[in-house]
C-alpha cells in the first residue's frame, strides 16, 4: 500500500485547489484521486463555446437526474457533474460570481464561525487574477484568471436601460462592495480558454515529485483504524487498490459523491446506511439540505437579428472553432450572455432574493447556411432565479454498490414560499422586459405561452419548466448544530483526520453561482489543513458507534 501525508478524492473545483495548495509544501505526500479522465486539456473544454456541444453530447458527464419530482409533476431534473481533471470547473458556463457580504455574515451567525464575509474576503481575492488589478475587494495576481465577458450585444444596453427604469442601477463590478444591480458578466475566461480548476491550479503544480494524480481512480469508502480516518480504498484499471494518508483523508467528490463516499464509509444516517448492510460509525445527516438554484426562462422571438445568429452561419462558426483553439481569439471565445442582474424584488430582504441571467440567443440555436439550411428566427430570454430557496431535499444511497449513482432528490417547491418567491422574480423580469428600452427588438412571446395570463397558469407553467442552474450544495454542511456534518474547520464529526472540502459544505446558498465560492472554500480549507486548530466538538445529538 502507498503512504502519503494527504489524499484527496475528487478532482474537481476544491480537489485541485487544494492538492495544489498542499504540494506546495515540497515535505508534503499529495495523492489526488480522480474518478474521470484527464481530458481537461479537449479543444471543447478549453473553447468556451464549446460547452454547447458538451451538454449536447453529455460529455464528461456523471449522467445524473432525480428521481421524479413530486411538486414538479413528476419530472426528473437533469444533475449534470464533470467527471474529469477540474471536475464541474471543466465544463460550466464559467462566470465567476462571489454572492453578497449578507450571504458569508449569515454563515457565521448561523454557526460557520470563522465564514463571515470579512474572514472569506482574503480568500476570495488571493484565489483570483482580476484583469481590473487590486483594491480593497478585488485582486491581480492570484492563480484563477478572471476576465470582463467580450460579447457585445445592443440587447444588453437595452436591458441596463429596462432596469434602470425599474430602480435596477447597473453595477460596474458585482464582486466588489456590492453584487446588486445589472453588471456585465465576468468569467474564468483567459487568453480565449476556459480557466477550470485543472488549468488554474493543478497543471502547473503537477511537475511536483510530491504530488501524485491518479486519474479513473473511483473511490469506494474511507478506511478507518477506529475512528481515525487511515487512507482510502479505490477502483483503477478493474483492481480495487487502498492507499495510507498519514495525515488525513479529504473527500471532495462534489455535492451528489461526497455523500456517497461518506455512507459507504458508514458515516451517515444509521437508519439508511442499516437498510443497505452498511456498519454505522458515525450517525450523521449525510446527504440531508440538498440545495440548488431553480430558475426559469421567458423567452421572446427578436425583431432584429443578433450578433450570435449571424456567426452560427456554418461557415463562420468553423473559422471561429479553428481562431479560439489555434489563437485563442474571435467570436467562439465569449458566450452570448454577457450580462446578469441580482435584485431583491421587495422591501425589507437584506440580499438580492433573485438573479436574471439574460440570454442573447435561442435556446437551440443551429447551424445554418443560405440555400442549404435557413437561419432560425433569432430570439432572446430572461431567466428569473430564486437565490435563496427554502426547500431541502437528500442524496441518498440506491445500493451498497460504489459504481450506482446516487439517488437524489431536490424536493423543488416542498416549501410553499419557494414558488411564491419565483413567481414573484418572473412578474419582475416580465416587467422590465415589457418595458420601452426592450421594446426596439421584442418579437414575439414565445415562453411563457402568452395565452397563460393567470397566477395559476404561471404557476403550472414554472412547475413544468423549471431547471436547476446546476449549484448542488449543501448535502455536508458545516456547523455546529445537530445538522452539521462538519464543524467550520470542516473536520467530519465524530471521527478524526477526516474532511469534506467542496460544494457539500456550503450551508445555505449564497446569492451567486458558486464555483468562486468552492475555490475559496478550498483556499481557506488548505490553511486550515496547515495550520490545525484544536480538536473540538461542540455538537449534540450525533452518535458515535
Ligand atoms: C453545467 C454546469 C454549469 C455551471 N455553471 C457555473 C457557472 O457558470 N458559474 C459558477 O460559478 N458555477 C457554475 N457551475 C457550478 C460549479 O461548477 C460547481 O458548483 C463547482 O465546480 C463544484 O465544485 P466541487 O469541487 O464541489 O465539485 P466538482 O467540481 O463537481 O468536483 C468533484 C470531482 O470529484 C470527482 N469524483 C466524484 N466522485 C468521485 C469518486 N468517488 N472518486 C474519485 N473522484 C470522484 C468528479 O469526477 C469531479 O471531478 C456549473 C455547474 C455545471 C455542472
Amino acid at each position: 500500500m502507498n503512504t502519503y501525508d494527504y489524499i484527496i478524492a475528487g478532482a474537481g473545483t476544491a480537489g485541485c485547489t487544494l492538492a495544489a495548495r498542499l504540494s506546495e509544501d515540497p515535505a508534503a505526500r499529495v495523492l489526488l484521486l480522480e474518478a474521470g479522465g484527464p481530458d481537461d486539456r479537449h479543444p471543447l473544454v478549453r473553447i468556451p463555446l464549446g460547452v454547447g456541444k458538451l451538454y449536447e453530447h453529455e460529455m464528461f458527464d456523471w449522467g445524473l437526474s432525480s428521481e421524479p419530482e413530486p411538486n414538479l409533476d413528476g419530472r426528473t431534473l437533469e444533475a449534470m457533474r464533470g467527471k474529469l481533471l477540474g471536475g464541474s470547473s471543466s465544463i460550466n458556463m464559467m462566470t465567476h460570481t462571489r454572492g453578497a457580504r449578507g450571504d458569508y455574515d449569515r454563515w457565521a451567525r448561523n454557526g460557520a464561525t470563522g465564514w463571515s464575509y470579512e474572514d472569506v474576503l482574503p480568500y476570495f481575492r488571493r484565489l483570483e487574477d482580476w484583469e481590473g488589478g487590486d483594491s480593497r475587494y478585488r485582486a491581480a495576481g492570484g492563480p484563477v484568471q478572471v476576465r470582463r465577458g467580450r460579447f457585445r450585444d445592443p440587447l444588453n444596453e437595452g436591458w441596463k436601460a429596462a432596469g434602470k427604469l425599474h430602480g435596477f442601477e447597473t453595477n460596474t463590478d458585482y464582486n466588489g462592495e456590492t453584487n446588486e444591480g445589472f453588471g456585465l458578466g465576468q468569467y474564468f475566461i483567459h487568453e480565449g480558454q476556459r480557466v477550470s480548476a485543472a488549468r488554474a491550479y493543478l497543471r502547473p503544480a503537477m511537475q511536483r515529485p510530491n504530488l501524485t494524480v491518479a486519474t479513473h481512480a473511483h473511490a469506494t469508502r474511507v478506511l478507518f483504524e477506529g475512528t481515525r480516518a487511515v487512507g482510502i480504498e479505490y477502483l483503477q484499471g478493474g483492481a480495487t487498490l487502498q492507499a495510507r494518508a498519514e495525515a488525513e483523508v479529504i473527500l471532495s467528490a462534489g455535492s451528489f459523491n461526497t455523500p456517497q463516499v461518506l455512507m459507504l464509509s458508514g458515516i451517515g444516517p444509521a437508519a439508511e446506511m442499516q437498510a443497505h448492510g452498511i456498519r454505522t460509525l458515525a450517525d450523521l445527516p449525510v446527504g440531508s439540505n440538498l440545495q440548488d438554484h431553480l430558475a426559469v426562462m421567458i423567452r421572446w422571438e427578436r425583431n432584429d437579428h443578433g450578433p450570435f445568429r449571424a456567426q452560427m452561419r456554418v461557415d463562420r462558426m468553423a473559422v471561429n472553432m479553428l481562431r479560439a483553439w489555434a489563437f485563442g481569439s474571435g467570436p467562439a471565445t465569449m458566450l452570448p450572455s454577457d450580462l446578469f442582474a441580482f435584485v431583491r424584488t421587495r422591501p425589507g430582504i437584506d440580499v438580492p432574493n433573485i438573479e436574471f441571467m439574460f440570454r442573447c440567443a435561442v435556446l437551440d440555436p443551429y447551424l445554418w447556411f443560405p440555400g442549404v439550411r435557413p437561419g432560425y428566427t433569432d430570439g432572446y430570454g430572461i431567466r428569473p432565479t430564486l437565490l435563496h430557496p427554502r426547500s431541502r431535499g437528500s442524496v441518498r444511497l440506491r445500493s451498497a454498490d460504489p459504481r450506482d449513482k446516487v439517488r437524489i432528490a431536490f424536493n423543488a417547491f416542498d416549501h410553499p414560499e419557494d414558488l411564491a418567491e419565483l413567481y414573484e422574480g418572473y412578474e419582475c423580469a416580465r416587467e422590465v422586459g415589457y418595458s420601452a428600452p426592450m421594446a426596439p427588438f421584442r418579437g414575439r412571446q414565445i415562453a411563457p405561452d402568452p395565452a397563460l395570463d393567470t397566477r395559476a397558469g404561471i404557476e403550472a407553467w414554472i412547475r413544468r419548466t423549471v431547471i436547476t442552474a446546476h449549484h448542488p450544495a449543501g448535502t455536508c454542511a458545516m456547523g455546529n448544530g445537530p445538522s452539521a456534518v462538519v464543524d467550520p474547520e470542516l473536520r467530519v464529526r465524530g471521527v478524526e483526520r477526516l474532511r469534506v472540502v467542496d460544494a457539500s459544505v456550503i450551508p445555505d446558498m449564497p446569492s451567486a453561482h458558486i464555483n468562486a465560492v468552492v475555490f475559496m472554500i478550498a483556499e481557506k480549507a488548505a490553511d486550515l489543513v496547515r495550520t490545525p486548530a484544536p480538536v473540538r466538538d461542540t455538537c449534540e445529538g450525533m452518535v458515535v458507534a
